[in-house]
């Protein structure tokens, strides 16, 4: 094998990798051979010169198998998950799971904490009390097994090497690279042992991806490695030019989530979840599948799942004592300082304002304020009348925050004659 200084050099001059090469960087770094210094030379290699398809299939493949893969042979039911490139107020996965189980899919899913101004599904989840996402391979097993769903955070057995780079990546401007999120978002997806997967691509100014083009190649990338890997997949392009549903934050989430699972949920969310769970179960090849998850849903199956999930993972809900838990001390009203149409939410800093009150980390050791969000009042078309409350900040922790940060998130809305009230309609981009 070459050297690591000329497999680097090999990148660094835009030729391509066999399929041993990306193997070797891969296991290299995790044993150590490959040091902290070439791996950032590399990895910046790559994100300038990128990574034709068969790179990027061998990059996610070796570090799926730096780790455990799951098998499901003994299930009787399709084993799916959803993936999305994350938003505001995306709290999609926590009724998605329970609904899909209840339609008879199995839901071994893994997900992340929050990244850059997008909350995480963990955090969200960690936020119930007791609620614990570190469990070992053997618990998830048992909990997808007599669940039907699970929703755990990236324990150390799954792509290990992923959580080693991830962190480098993080700390060398590496992160904004296509070949690399693809190959760190699958590796982990396909390592759950799934057979289909559906992909939620945001788009607009609170998704990573800003443009539709954009998004079309992130989604072709990702498909590309998914049919690889013998995975049927699909995408949804989804708006994220506001907060999806009505709150954005952590424990409030939960609650949204739950009255999605009660049929009492947003329009905007309960839209997207449907389309997301339809398409899950068109993978599966099941019959009628609005028909299934509407049952699902008036049924409470589904409500009953999401509660069985949360009490095995050692989550303290039952159905009386929700909303005893994770009350905001603080609250402050974003008041309307004009009349007219709410044209515009820079949903990037509402994600942003959000972490300065509490519900997100500026740095990893940063503790989250559970009880911290947003709730909307109005959405991108509502009539507003000058003094009308566009929306409320709370949190635990520091009222001063509400305070300071008061202003900012005014700045977040854009008030005008024009109105947009088509939005819901727009949600679903294809
Ligand atoms: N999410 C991941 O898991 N990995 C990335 O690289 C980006 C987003």
């Amino acid at each position: 094998m070459m050297s690591p200084y000329e497999l680097i050099l090999k990148k660094k001059l835009n030729k391509n990798h066999t399929s041993k090469e990306i193997q070797y960087i891969v296991n290299s770094y995790l044993n150590g051979k490959f040091t902290d210094y070439h791996m950032t030379a590399w990895l910046m290699s790559v994100y300038f010169n990128g990574m034709n398809d068969s790179e990027i299939t061998d990059y996610t493949n070796a570090i799926i198998n730096s780790g455990s893969t799951l098998k499901w042979d003994d299930l009787d039911g399709f084993v799916v998950d959803k993936h999305s490139i994350g938003g505001v107020g995306d709290k999609v996965s926590i009724s998605l799971a329970p609904i899909l189980a209840a339609c008879g899919c199995f839901v071994p899913m893994i997900v992340g904490r929050a990244l850059g101004h997008t909350g995480g599904t963990l955090d969200k989840l960690e936020s119930i009390p007791g609620y614990n996402a570190m469990i070992d391979l053997v618990k998830f097993k048992e909990i997808v097994k007599s669940t039907g769903c699970s929703i755990i955070g990236q324990i150390p057995e799954i792509c290990p090497a992923d959580l080693k780079i991830y962190n480098l990546r993080d700390q060398t401007s590496t992160i904004d690279s296509n070949p690399l999120i693809c190959g760190s978002i699958m590796s982990k997806k396909i390592a759950e042992g799934i057979s289909g997967l559906i992909l939620d691509v945001k788009v607009g100014n609170g998704s990573f991806m800003k443009s539709m083009s954009g998004a079309k190649i992130l989604s072709k990338s990702l498909e590309m490695i998914a049919k690889n890997c013998n995975i049927k997949v699909g995408t949804v392009f989804s708006d994220m030019n506001q907060v999806l549903g009505n709150s954005a934050g952590l424990y409030c989430e939960i609650l949204e989530s739950i009255n999605i699972l009660n049929g009492e949920g947003p329009q905007d969310l309960e839209l997207l979840v449907k389309e997301l769970a339809v398409r899950c179960l068109e993978l599966a090849e099941i019959d009628n599948p609005l028909q299934k998850i509407d049952l699902a849903i008036s049924s409470g199956k589904a409500y009953e799942i999401f509660l069985d999930m949360v009490n095995n993972h050692g989550g303290q809900l039952n159905a009386k004592n929700i909303s005893s838990f994770n009350k905001p001390k603080y609250i402050k009203p974003i008041i309307a300082e004009k009349s007219g149409y709410l044209f515009s939410m820079d949903t990037f800093s509402i994600g942003m304002n959000l972490i300065e009150i509490g519900a997100g980390r500026k740095s990893i050791s940063d503790s989250l304020d559970y009880t911290a969000g947003i709730t909307l009042k109005r959405k991108l078309g509502d009539k507003i009348n000058i003094g009308d409350e566009i929306a409320v900040i709370y949190n635990s922790l520091s009222k001063k925050s509400l305070d300071d940060f008061n202003g900012s998130f005014i700045n977040c809305f854009k008030i005008s004659n024009e109105n947009k009230s088509d939005y819901v309609y727009k949600l679903i981009l294809n």
